[in-house]
Parts: structure tokens; C-alpha cells; sequence
């Protein structure tokens, strides 16, 4: 869309004076300003026109580029002559000059809920696994209970604040630029409480809360993991003004188990078998989260091997009754420091062995295949 001249947004002439130039922008800026037509897109950017029309031709030497070089003058790509030129600037400028600022926004004096508290806690690996009900001290500022949040003496009576009627709000008459401006402000007396307190508790000093350092009861339920938060509503800070008090976050850290590894509802783990174990096969007994089960090792186990305990894992936090599973994983141990006796079977042994192929093929055989 083609940009209009600058005199026809103001609606005056070429050679009209410094004094045409406000006294044009002052009515326009009156008639299009948000504050009076909240909502409304086309007075903003009629308002945005003027203003950014009246920045250029009140300005002397902004007013003769404009004469000569028109819009091309303040292009961003540079015309000639061009040179910066900011619509956010000129805009805030009038807001903030003339206006006051910001004068359209409300002080708000209703209720206002609590702050959350956030604390960590630290669990066992089997109070995350089963669940627990643990105490917590929390600290945390609560209502008064000596002025029942008021912050007033009790027996005394807050009073209307004199200032603003008890609205909160003061109502200024500013003169500016454009004449007589109306401003709402929160007001000074009462901060926007509306009321005064004429003789302060002296539990809470007037704040209406105290601190309290108290211990709670919390259940975590069974599944929860490290890096899991637990929600206890209410819990918080006190609200002020009747709003609803804030609520505990508990950051939960589960311990490291000495065996035993947790990854989602798994649980896993090493055991150290002897090679014998591995290879004639045996029996072993394992630790779960639910005591000792046994747990059968065939003939001729490899090490790393894993086996899977069904439901032997974590609980589901969302159904305690589906877990997960534990993963044992063998570590064959190779015996040390063997007396004559020993080391003379296992040479026997090794002897019974030379000629006989394996059954499968060792990494030395891969080697031997691939550069012997
Ligand atoms: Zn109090
Ligand atoms: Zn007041």
C-alpha cells in the first residue's frame, strides 16, 4: 500500500507552522490513542500515522529531507539522503512522553495463590522399587493464625483507605502536550489493597503470614524414579486475600544400589560364576528386590551371558502389579593363584583336549583364518 504523505495524515498544508503541526498531531493523537479505542486495529494504526508523521515534520531537519526527497528519505535501503529512521522510537516516545506509560494497565488486588515450594528428596533404591510413606520438614510461610491473614491487630479494624476509596486505584488528571490526560495508577497510600491497616499484628508484622517449619507425611508411590518430580497440592506457600496456597515439588534422587542397576522398570546386575560353574553347568542362588531365587546356569555358559528373571524389575508407577524384569549377567572368573595338585588336573585336562576341534570357533581361529 502506498505510504500517504505526511501532511495529508495531519491534514495541513505545506507551510504550515510548528504550532499547525502539534496542534493537528494533538487532535489526532486525542481521537486515535489505544487508551480510547482499546481493540481497535484501524485507530492504532491511524494513531501509529500520525505519530510517525508528526516525529518526521516537527523534526526541522527531518521536516526539509522530507520536502525534498518525500518517503525516499527515510528509506531503511537508503535514498538519497536517507538516514535512520525509527517507527519504535517515535511511537514509544509518545507513549511514554505524553502519555505516562503503561497508563492503561490495572493494579490487581484479588486473591493471589501461594508460592510453590521445590525441595529434593532422597530415596533408597527400594523405597523408589516398593514405595514409601516418608516425613518431610517443610519450610514454608503460612497464614497467620493470631490475625487470620489480615496483617491487622486483631480487635482493630482495617479502614477504607482514604486516597482511593478502597478501588485501589487513583485517577490523575495530567497536563501534557494535548491538554488535560486521565491516568489510572494503583494507589500510593494502600499499594492497591484498598484498605489500611491502622495498627499492625504483631505476630506477622503486618504480612499476614509467618513462617512455619513443619513436618508432613508424603507418600511416594512404588516406581518412582530418579529425576521424577511428586506434586503434593497445598502443600506451599499461603495464598493472600483468600487465593489458595501454593503446592510442595519434590525433586526426587534415588540412591545408587550396591548390585543392582536400574534402567526404566529393569533392573540389572552381574554375577561372578567360576569356569567350572560355566562349563559343567550349576545352580545359583540370586538376589532380587524380592530376596534369593534360584537361578539354573546351563552346561558350557559363556561369559556376558545374560538371563531374564520375569517380574523381578521395578513396578509400573501407573500399576504396581506389571513390573519389569532383572537381567543377570555372568562374569566367568578365572581361578588364581592355584596350588600343584590343580594345576597338574588342569594340564591333564588340556591334554584330553589338543586334538579336538571346538565345537565353535574361538577368536584365535577367526584370526588364524583371516591372515594365516
Ligand atoms: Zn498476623
Ligand atoms: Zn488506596
Amino acid at each position: 500500500m502506498a505510504k500517504r504523505d505526511y501532511y495529508e495524515v495531519l491534514g495541513i498544508s505545506r507551510d504550515a507552522s510548528d504550532n499547525d503541526i502539534k496542534r493537528s498531531y494533538r487532535q489526532l493523537a486525542k481521537k486515535y490513542h489505544p487508551d480510547a479505542n482499546p481493540d481497535n486495529a484501524e485507530a492504532e494504526e491511524k494513531f501509529k500515522e500520525a505519530s510517525e508523521a508528526y516525529g518526521v515534520l516537527s523534526d526541522p531537519d527531518k521536516r526539509s529531507k522530507y520536502d525534498r526527497f518525500g518517503h525516499s528519505a527515510f528509506d531503511q535501503s537508503g535514498g538519497p539522503g536517507g538516514f535512520e529512521f525509527n517507527m519504535d522510537d517515535i511511537f514509544g516516545s509518545a507513549f511514554s512522553d505524553f502519555f505516562g506509560g503503561g497508563s492503561s494497565r490495572r493494579a490487581y488486588s484479588g486473591p493471589v495463590q501461594g508460592a510453590d515450594i521445590r525441595q529434593p528428596v532422597s530415596l533408597t533404591f527400594e523405597e523408589a522399587a516398593f514405595g514409601v510413606d516418608k516425613e518431610i520438614t517443610v519450610n514454608s510461610f503460612d497464614k497467620c493464625a493470631v490475625c487470620d491473614g489480615s496483617g491487622a491487630k486483631p480487635g482493630t479494624r482495617q479502614e477504607t483507605c482514604s486516597k482511593c476509596s478502597g478501588s485501589g486505584q487513583v485517577t490523575e488528571i495530567q497536563q501534557t502536550l494535548f491538554g488535560a490526560m486521565q491516568s489510572v495508577r494503583t494507589c500510593d497510600l494502600c499499594h492497591g489493597e484498598g484498605k489500611i491497616t491502622k495498627e499492625k499484628c504483631s505476630s506477622c508484622t503486618g504480612t499476614g503470614k509467618v513462617r512455619s517449619r513443619k513436618n508432613i507425611t508424603v507418600t511416594f508411590p512404588a516406581g518412582i524414579d530418579h529425576g521424577q518430580t511428586l506434586r503434593v497440592a497445598g502443600k506451599g506457600d499461603a495464598g493472600s486475600k483468600g487465593g489458595p496456597s501454593g503446592d510442595l515439588l519434590l525433586a526426587v534422587y534415588v540412591e545408587n544400589h550396591p548390585i543392582f542397576e536400574r534402567r526404566d522398570n529393569d533392573i540389572y546386575c552381574e554375577i561372578p560364576i567360576t569356569f567350572v560353574q560355566a562349563t559343567l553347568g550349576t545352580e545359583l542362588s540370586i538376589p532380587t528386590l524380592d530376596g534369593n531365587v534360584k537361578l539354573t546356569i546351563p552346561e558350557g555358559t559363556q561369559t556376558g551371558s545374560v538371563f531374564r528373571l520375569k517380574n523381578k524389575g521395578i513396578p509400573n508407577i501407573r500399576n504396581k502389579k506389571s513390573r519389569g524384569s532383572q537381567y543377570v549377567e555372568v562374569r566367568i572368573e578365572v581361578p588364581k593363584g592355584l596350588n600343584t595338585v590343580q594345576k597338574d588336573l588342569l594340564k591333564e585336562f588340556a591334554s584330553t583336549t589338543e586334538d579336538k576341534q571346538p565345537e565353535h570357533k574361538g577368536f584365535f581361529d577367526k584370526v588364524k583364518e583371516l591372515f594365516g
